[in-house]
Parts: structure tokens; sequence; C-alpha cells
């Protein structure tokens, strides 16, 4: 991907510490900057930096002199593990986006990027999700944990923001996939475990292939690097604590998700889908005019995004190994004692 992006605010010679830049969306922002040249990044892995430690969080900040921050480290996962595993979720997103915003603060960070999701918008909200939608009404049960963990990271952006004149901003994007993204067969979002399970019923020469849920509801999906250009254009030229939609404003039924993933795979069986397993919120799309005024768009067709993932999944042998609980960018919380 080619753009003629110019950037006046991010300099060359900021610090720029990418949280979680081995998973899925920090690692398309990590990408996205060294092709514009930005080789200042900070990185650290989760062996290196715990976020769920506050002093280490803290002496991190100290003493690195970071300018600008992308936060997203996240305890991530599909629908199954999300809704068996709540505890972990809440609790570890809370920490990790406390203790880095705090510190943030503390050490006078210039500017801070938080990710929400469209899955901490209620569960009924109007089609397509404007950003007012936020807390007018129940989420969806299945990640409630996680959403009220990511919508208490998105308020600490804003009213730091406000009470401190921190230029902490957020954006919520819609469901992201790519390079890098967690292929577990159970704990992974809907296109890796579908990517997973007709990868493996081609190559077993399966006559069947079963999806999870009934196929009706309507998801929308965005290629992380799209994301990550999205990302950079709001850390350039966005300042308001007002959090901004990130996605296609496009969606597709699981059952259309289906039949394209398996022209991409070059799976030729029966497709089935299975009722007994959670559906999820009926419909989520999100209301893009406030980025796409920014001058952003997607350029990545959801077709040619499957071709991309599935060829990287292939390449890094992402179908043999079983990823790490909680997806590859996830620090994982010490057992919670009853
Ligand atoms: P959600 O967008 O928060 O509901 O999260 P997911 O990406 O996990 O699931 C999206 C939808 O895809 C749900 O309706 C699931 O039932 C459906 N789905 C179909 N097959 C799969 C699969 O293999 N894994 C996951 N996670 N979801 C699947």
């Amino acid at each position: 991907m080619t753009s003629l992006k110019v950037f006046s605010r991010l300099t060359h010679d900021a610090r720029i510490f990418v949280a979680g830049h081995r998973g899925l969306v920090g690692n398309a922002i990590v990408r996205r900057l060294k092709a514009y040249g930005f080789d200042n990044l900070v990185l650290r892995t989760h062996a290196e930096l715990d976020l769920l430690d506050q002093s280490a969080v803290r002496t991190f900040f100290k003493e690195e002199d970071i300018d600008y921050v992308f936060l997203c480290a996240a305890k991530v996962g599909g629908i199954l593990h999300n809704s068996l595993h709540q505890a972990d979720f809440i609790y570890e997103n809370v920490m990790i986006s406390a203790n880095v915003i705090q510190a943030a603060a503390t050490y006078d960070v210039q500017k801070l990027l938080y990710l929400g999701s469209s899955c901490i918008y209620p569960k009924h909200a109007t089609q397509p999700i404007v950003e007012e939608a936020l807390l007018s009404g129940a989420l969806e049960p299945t990640n409630e944990g996680y959403a009220i963990a990511k919508i208490a990271g998105l308020k600490m952006c804003e009213k730091f923001h406000q009470q401190y004149g921190k230029c902490f901003v957020s954006v919520m994007p819609t469901n992201m996939y790519g390079p890098n993204d967690n292929f577990h067969p159970d704990h992974s979002h809907v296109i890796p475990g579908m990517m997973r399970r007709f990868h493996e019923a081609r190559e077993n020469r399966a006559s069947q292939v079963v999806v999870w849920g009934t196929g009706a509801p309507r998801r929308e999906f965005l290629y992380a690097d799209d994301f990550a250009e999205a990302a950079l254009t709001v850390m350039e030229c966005y300042d308001k604590p007002e959090t901004l939609n990130v996605g296609t404003g496009e969606d597709v039924t699981i059952r259309e998700l289906a039949y394209t993933m398996a022209k991409v795979v070059g799976y030729k069986g029966e497709i089935v889908f299975d009722a007994s397993k959670p559906d999820g919120t009926p419909r989520k799309v999100l209301d893009v005019t406030k980025m796409k005024s920014l001058g952003w768009e997607p350029r990545i067709s959801l077709e040619i995004g499957l071709k991309l993932a599935y060829e990287w999944a292939l390449k890094a042998g992402a179908f043999d190994i079983v990823a790490a609980e909680g997806g590859v960018n996830a620090p994982s919380a010490p057992p919670l004692r009853p």
C-alpha cells in the first residue's frame, strides 16, 4: 500500500511506544510506521514489560521518555472464549488501560491513542452505529466484561483530556483481521477461526465444515493495515476527546462470509451452521462519516483482505500452532483467587 501522507506532528525523532506490537493491530501499526520511515519505535514484549504491573509500567514511562503511545495491547478473544472468561477479560483490560493511561499522564506523553471496539456499543444500537450511541443501552452479554473494561479505558482518556488537558484520544474499530491474528480454533474471532476450519477441511478433504451460529448475524470487517492507516491519521490530525468509529461502513452476514471464505481457501464441500453456538449481537456496522471526513478511507476489500490474510497464515504456519490462550498479544493474568 502506498500513500503520500505528510506528517508534521509525528516527527521522526519522536519516541513512539506501540503497546501490543506483536498482535494483529499493533503489528500493523508498526509496519505502517516503518513504511513511513519512523524508526524511533519503543517496543516491549510481554516478557519485557508486563502491562498488568503498575510499578513496572511507571518505571518504563519514567525511563523511556515516550512522546506518543498507540495503546493496542489488550486481552482479546472471540465470542466463545470471551463469554467463558469474563472475569479475566474485565480484570486484565481495566488494569492495562489504567496503568498505561495514568503513567502516560504522569510522564508527559504528548499524545495517546486508545482502542475501543465496536462490540462495546449497546446490543440493540440503531445501525449503522453512531459514536453517540455509546452507553445508550444494555450491552451484549457474551462480552460484557470486555466491553465494560474498554468503556472504562475510553472514558479515562476522555476524563484525562477534560480534567488535565491531556491529548488522549480514542477510536472505535470494527471487527479487524489480517496478518498476526490469533488463529486458535476456539479462542479466535470469526475470520481466523473460520479460516482455520475451512483450511483444515480442505486439507483433510472433508465433505462438511461447521460454522458457528445460525449464519444470520451481520458483521463489518476491516483489514488491519487499513486500520493502521486510520490510526496514523488520527495521531496526526485529531485531538478531540470524542471517540471516532473506524470501519468500512459495510457489513455481510456470517453466511456470506463463509461462502467468500470457501472461495478464498479453495474449499468445495458443504457448509453447515451449528445453531447451538452463540450468534452474539445480531448486527454490528459502524457509521464512519466522521473518520472519513479526516480524509481516510479503507482500501482493501473483504475478498482481497481474506486472500492476504490466508497467504500470511500459510507462510507463517499459523495453522500448525495452537496460539497462546487469548491471542498472541494478550498478557495473561495470574489465576484469580476465589
Ligand atoms: P463478535 O463479533 O464479538 O460476535 O465476535 P466473533 O468474531 O467471535 O463472532 C462473530 C460471529 O461469527 C458470531 O455470530 C459467531 O457465532 C460467528 N462465527 C462463525 N464461525 C465462527 C468461528 O469459527 N469463530 C468465531 N469466533 N465466531 C464464529
